[in-house]
């Protein structure tokens, strides 16, 4: 197994990219478009798994920092300190280009790193979605300020951007709406800007993740909560595994075996994530629609969890970029 077709534009497209031609197989890049969310904040532990996957120890450097978070969660708001650097999902497209060629024939193997999937269905864990809308902030000294608040009906969520503006997230129900019931941010929003369709902001999972010749990858195989704010982070992370994966495949290990590894470890990262959501869900207000996010959050919990009993215990360790059977690393 030598040539690998990859479907997507995205991170995990771009990770998966640079570690498979980096242990010298051949890949093919399919893009595929869709509108770009114009801000992302990377975490610093996120932006350092990207400079290490992507040999880029200065990553972003120049970028706008992010130094505090000011957070209101079912209490009185606090100011924790914060390290986080912001970008655009265009941002890291140019950023991280990658080498594609063109091979001639038919592809050994496909890692889907975007939607569509060659069959299966994604399942959701909740009904909530999200509405964002660029802002005016009041005053620019809110530059290097994120912050979060739970209000009755949800919660919003601001993120500074360029000269004084910023974007405003809102789940759970109009974004005016939310804000009119907001005190901890409704007070730096000087206007708002038109918002998007709202779009579906609860954890998911594909199943199958994976057939004969193919596995998926990225948000198109699993999708995290944005209260999370991890999201191209678990991108790289999956990226890392499917390369190993696909790398240990054409190896000469054994595909059944690798595959199902590679499904029984996403399950497990959306059952934590579930869990990490419901602890969320279950302190940030106590009416009826957060008792029925918290409630769908622990559905997925056990969902998952049954998925997770009739699976072997994991059979392989990541060592780098490489799987190792789990015997021999110990
Ligand atoms: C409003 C918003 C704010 C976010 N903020 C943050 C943040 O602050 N920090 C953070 O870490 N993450 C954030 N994320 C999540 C982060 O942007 C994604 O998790 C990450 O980009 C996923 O990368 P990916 O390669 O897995 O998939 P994607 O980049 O989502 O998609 C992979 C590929 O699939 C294509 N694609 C996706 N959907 C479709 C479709 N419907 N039709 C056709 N093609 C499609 C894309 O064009 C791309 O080529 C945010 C997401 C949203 C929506």
């Amino acid at each position: 197994m030598k040539h690998i077709a990859i479907r997507g534009s995205g991170i995990a497209a771009r990770g998966c990219a640079h570690i498979l031609t980096g242990v010298g197989l051949r890949v093919a890049i399919e893009d595929t478009h869709r509108p770009s969310v114009p801000t992302i904040m990377l975490s610093d532990p996120a932006l350092g798994l990207i400079r290490s996957v992507f040999d880029r120890p200065d990553l972003f450097c120049d970028r706008p920092r992010i130094r505090r978070r000011l957070v209101a969660w079912g209490g009185p708001a606090v100011t924790v300190p914060h390290g986080a650097t912001l970008t655009s999902e265009a941002g890291v497209q140019a950023a991280l280009p990658v080498s594609s060629e063109p091979i001639d024939g038919p592809t050994d193997f496909t890692i889907h790193a975007a939607p569509p999937l060659p069959l299966g269905e994604m399942r959701i864990f909740g009904e909530r979605h999200a509405i964002a809308a660029q802002i005016r902030l009041r005053d620019p000294a809110g530059a290097e300020e994120a912050r979060i608040e739970a209000v009755a009906d949800g919660w919003l969520y601001l993120v500074p951007g360029q000269a004084g503006t910023g974007w405003l997230l809102g789940v759970g129900g109009p974004i005016d709406a939310l804000l009119g019931q907001s005190v901890l941010i409704a007070p730096v929003v000087d206007a708002m800007g038109a918002a998007t369709t709202p779009f579906l902001a609860v954890p998911r999972l594909h199943l199958p993740l994976y057939g004969a010749d193919w596995l998926a990858c990225g948000s198109a195989a699993l999708g995290f909560d944005p209260i999370c704010g991890d999201g191209a982070a678990q991108s790289v992370r999956e990226a890392i595994l499917a390369a190993a994966v696909v790398t240990a495949i054409a190896e000469g290990g054994d595909r059944e075996e690798l595959l199902s590894h590679y499904q029984a470890m996403l399950i497990a990262a959306m059952r934590r994530h579930l869990l990490l959501c419901a602890q969320f869900y279950a302190n940030g207000g106590g009416g009826d629609w957060w008792r029925a996010q918290h409630d769908a959050l622990m559905d997925g919990h056990r969902y998952c969890t049954a998925l997770l009993a009739k699976l072997p215990e994991p059979r392989f360790l990541l060592d780098g970029f490489r799987l190792v059977p789990r015997q021999a690393a110990a």
